[in-house]
């Protein structure tokens, strides 16, 4: 039987609030509502790109270790799909399936791909790649490595880092479990969700899926929030904006792709 995806409970991060930035890794991040959430205790932490990269990968390691990771059919699909897709813009990229019943893919900035199982049941392989290469387009970004930052600078384990002098310490199990949950509900903004779709439409034209993948993997997404799976349907989708939108702006990229190729 399939198991639930599992993420410990934990009060979903809010990361709108502009009232406050911090410069890491030379880009500037706006922690308003991350140091309101830690409250005045906080004191300041840099985080270098290792640091960053340690966390995604770390968080990536405790998913894997607390989700059931296909090694069966659904893993075959997808390796065969991802056959010869062994980097994005130079980061390495690693795939694999977790067994679960929650409809959901994610990317991490050290180049993990996530999908899950019953995303894959209701996608056509076209749909499929498309929401992959979504993804991929959330890392080449650098959303995903900006939204771990905000996860854990809004995280008890910041908390931790402060009080031993600014630097990043090993995360205990249970501040791993919390980062991962923070960054799974992690909120992109419109301007990168349009990014990544035309990522999207990009990937699958170049690894020879069909250029309506991405209308059609998002109109999947807009059929699945109207119905009785909606409550499968994770965070990181139902918050995405204006599907319905998303997807008709990428029906019109691929009729112009195809109307350019006849
Ligand atoms: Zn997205």
């Amino acid at each position: 039987m399939k198991r639930v995806f599992l993420i410990l409970a934990l009060s979903v991060l809010c990361m709108s609030a502009a009232d406050a930035q911090l410069r890491i890794g030379g880009r500037k991040i706006d922690t308003g509502k991350a140091v309101k959430a830690v409250g005045d205790m906080a004191t300041a932490v840099t985080l270098s790109d290792d640091d960053i990269a340690r966390l995604c990968r770390e968080s990536v390691e405790w998913l894997d270790a607390h989700n059931p990771v296909d090694t069966g059919e659904y893993d075959a699909r997808l390796k065969r799909l991802t056959e010869g897709i062994t980097d994005a813009e130079g980061l390495p990229l690693n795939f694999k399936v977790y067994y679960v019943t929650d409809i959901n893919a994610f990317a991490c900035g050290d180049g993990s791909i996530r999908v899950f199982s019953s995303l894959m049941d209701i996608m056509t392989d076209d749909e499929l790649m498309a929401i992959i290469g979504h993804e991929i387009g959330h890392i080449v970004h650098h959303d995903s490595k900006d939204a771990i930052k905000r996860a854990y600078m809004a995280s008890a384990a910041r908390n931790a880092a402060g009080a031993v002098g600014g630097t990043v310490g090993k995360l205990t199990e249970s501040q791993l479990g919390d980062l991962a949950q923070a960054f799974m509900g992690a909120q992109f903004s419109q301007k990168q969700e349009y990014a990544a779709d035309d990522y999207g439409f990009e990937f699958c034209v170049a690894h020879g899926f069909s250029p309506y993948g991405m209308a059609d993997g998002l109109n999947r997404l807009v059929e699945l929030s109207n119905g009785d799976k909606a409550p499968k349907l994770q965070q990181m989708f139902s918050s995405h904006p204006d599907s319905e939108k998303r997807a008709q702006r990428m029906k019109q990229k691929a009729e112009a792709y195809e109307a350019g190729n006849r």
